[in-house]
């Protein structure tokens, strides 16, 4: 039997008109920005290319397990982790957007694209349930499913302090490492069958139509990826399913981390509503004091992370697709100098994941403290001269 997870407490921010400004501005100049340029804030001929890149590459990887082109046992073993690579590729720069809708102006397409989820093994529609839980209340104790983990880590202070955190720095590599197996096996069908809430969403009742697909997806994921090639293959068994474990364990790490930097560091900030629900900000300044980007400058590693690593306009604005990050940040940037608001990066992301390992060690112990809110708390006070 599993505890109930998130909380009951309907939370909502509650701006002040000074912190409100500070938003409409920044809005303001986005959008000018892609009116200006005559552009969508969809996806656009580099992500169109991206899309097709990562089709093929998948198919291609996929054909040369499945005629058998490769049965060496380490040929196979790497072959599979490839695909396991490509997999997460479509996650960070397909799946991803789609599920927040901002691949295409048209529904369909997003949808469409957004089952790219179940085909690497997950599930669109609790995807979008969960990481819209995760978006809208960031780094909030309660309501963003991404820091519960069943008392497994201590990802906030509110998180009840049990000695095993003691080592959660030292255990942290191997079990982001089997989150992924854990996510294509378990995870789903824990949320699907045994969670009433997701974060603030309460009492939820999931369509019979989405059971359907949650099974068949998954019998379609085990089959292509296992018992096919358990079937067709001339490798042994032992072999197979050892090569099928292995495609989730480094690319479960790399996933996990990428994501983990952003949001748990060293720097971050850990609000909590009061009592009647409210947390005293603007969404945006929350995401300014609990989000930070890392590697922004590097083309081919924002390419290859589908600008997870740009991780505050993200948040910020969800709908955009990562393709315009860049550009968008620049904004950004602007408009918190001009307020006199921090925007938290990290230039390297081996910056970023010290930070992160010094959070989780900080969290480690049991009187630690994390200050609820940064600078932006001041914004609407008069500044002394
Ligand atoms: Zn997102």
């Amino acid at each position: 039997m599993f505890n109930k997870m998130t909380s009951d407490k309907r939370v909502r921010f509650k701006s002040s008109p000074r912190k409100s400004e500070f938003f409409l501005t920044l809005r303001k100049r986005v959008d000018a920005y892609f009116e200006d340029n005559n552009i969508t804030p969809y996806a656009n001929t580099e992500m169109v290319i991206k899309t097709i890149v990562a089709i093929v590459s998948w198919v291609a990887t996929y054909a040369l397990i499945i005629t058998d082109t490769v049965s060496e046992p380490i040929p196979l073993i790497l072959t599979f982790l490839a695909l396991g690579f490509i997999n997460i590729f479509i996650a960070f720069n397909i799946m991803h957007d789609a599920t927040h809708d901002a691949y295409s102006s048209k529904q369909w397409i997003n949808d469409l694209l957004g089952y790219s989820m179940n085909f690497v093994g997950g599930n669109q529609y609790l995807f979008r349930r969960m990481h819209g839980a995760h978006h809208g209340y960031v780094n909030i104790h309660g309501i963003d499913v991404t820091l519960e983990t069943h008392g497994m880590f201590r990802f906030t202070p509110a998180e009840p302090w049990l000695p095993k955190h003691k080592y959660q720095h030292i255990y942290t590599p191997i079990l982001y490492s089997l989150a992924m197996i854990h996510w294509v096996t378990f995870k789903d069908f824990k949320w699907f069958f045994m969670e009433a809430n997701i974060g603030n969403q309460k009492k939820l009742n999931h369509p019979l139509r989405e059971y359907v697909i949650l099974i068949v997806s998954k019998l379609f994921y085990f089959g292509a990826l296992l018992a096919l090639p358990l079937y067709l293959l001339s490798a042994p068994a032992w072999l197979i399913i050892l090569a099928f474990i292995n495609m989730h364990l480094l690319p479960s790490l790399v996933f996990a981390l990428i994501f983990q930097v952003t949001h748990v560091y060293d720097g971050t900030h850990y609000p909590l509503p009061d009592d009647k629900g409210n947390i005293e900000n603007n969404y945006a300044l929350h995401v300014l004091e609990t989000t930070a980007d890392f590697a922004r400058q590097s083309k081919i590693g924002s390419w290859l992370m589908g600008g997870i690593n740009i991780h505050v306009v993200h948040h910020i604005f969800p709908r955009v697709c990562h393709v315009h990050y860049p550009a968008i940040t620049k904004i950004l940037i602007e408009v918190a100098e001009e307020y006199g608001v921090e925007y938290q990066e990290n230039e390297t992301f081996t910056e970023a994941l010290v930070k992160h390992m010094s959070m989780l060690k900080h969290l480690s112990k049991p009187d630690a403290t994390v200050p609820q809110y940064g600078p932006s708390q001041y914004l609407d006070q008069p500044v002394s001269v």
